[in-house]
């Protein structure tokens, strides 16, 4: 038997930005191999039987390497059918999940790709930023703020100091302090509106406003924790009038709740 292995986004925590092909395909899945940025609300939509074999890092586990990864994924699809292999978010964004798939392609083995809501799509919509927004913002940037292994961020700053583009940095709560000098001496301005959202979409969203200058400073008091995106530019002060998600909010009334989906 040859199966296949579905590369599925699983989106930022809130099993309600499932797509309805991940839901599916959960469904009827043999074999589901996920990551720890999957949410527990996410995995807890697997059928009871499923086999889940966790490939993340968990408090004091180590997370498997990718080349062992990999390897799983090959062998599962050598004696099961359907194959889930669950990623946080969307699989091709600083998820490997090419790196999965040309390994599958290498060996012959089928694989399809199921998009899923990106951190930075998600938590900006729940933290009420909108990544443009005519006449503040042309556009939008993600890259990782994730250190070399000589500690050094290796970025393009002059290109990314640009005041109509909206700029989302990935895994950057270790180099919060470097990006935010970097970007002010490329000349974007330090009092640029910038945010912190930790646990985006999720009952646990944290929110913190700042400016470029002051998001170092307020990441620490706030005890900001990983999973993070830091969000620089002007549409962060939209968050003002739209920050709508209050994931805390005690409802009056039992049906306004349900209506809510909380
Ligand atoms: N493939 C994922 C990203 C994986 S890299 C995606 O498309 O979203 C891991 C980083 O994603 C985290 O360090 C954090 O920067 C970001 N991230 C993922 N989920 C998040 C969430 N719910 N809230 C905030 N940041 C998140």
């Amino acid at each position: 038997m040859q199966g296949t292995v579905y590369i599925v986004g699983a989106g930022p925590g809130d099993p309600d930005l499932l797509t309805i092909r991940a839901l599916r395909l959960l469904e009827s899945a043999d074999v589901v191999v996920h990551d720890r940025l999957v949410s527990e609300t996410v995995m807890a939509l697997v059928p009871a039987g499923v086999i889940c074999i966790p490939v993340g890092k968990s408090s004091g586990r180590h997370s498997v390497p990718q080349a062992e990864i990999n390897q799983i994924l090959a062998e599962l699809a050598s004696n099961h059918r359907l194959i889930v292999r669950l990623k946080g978010g969307d699989p091709f964004v600083f998820g490997r999940g090419s790196e999965e798939a040309l390994f599958l392609k290498e060996r012959g083995i089928a694989f399809e790709i199921v998009p899923g809501i990106t951190a930075a799509l998600a938590c900006t919509a729940y933290a009420g930023v909108p990544l443009t927004h005519r006449g503040i913002s042309r556009g939008f940037r993600v890259v990782t703020g994730h250190l070399k292994e000589d500690g050094e961020l290796d970025l393009n700053w002059q290109s990314l100091a640009d005041p109509e583009t909206t700029l989302v940095i990935y895994m950057g709560l270790a180099s919060v302090d470097r990006m935010a000098a970097h970007l002010i001496a490329a000349g974007l301005s330090a009092s640029t509106p910038a945010m912190a959202i930790q646990d985006g979409s999720t009952l646990e969203q944290h929110v913190v406003k700042a400016t470029l200058a002051s998001l170092a400073a307020r990441v620490r008091m706030e005890n900001i924790q990983p999973p993070a995106i830091l969000v620089i530019g002007e549409t962060v002060a939209l968050a003002d009038e739209l920050n709508w998600f209050a994931p805390q909010t005690e409802y009056e009334d039992e049906s306004m709740a349900v209506w809510a989906g909380r």
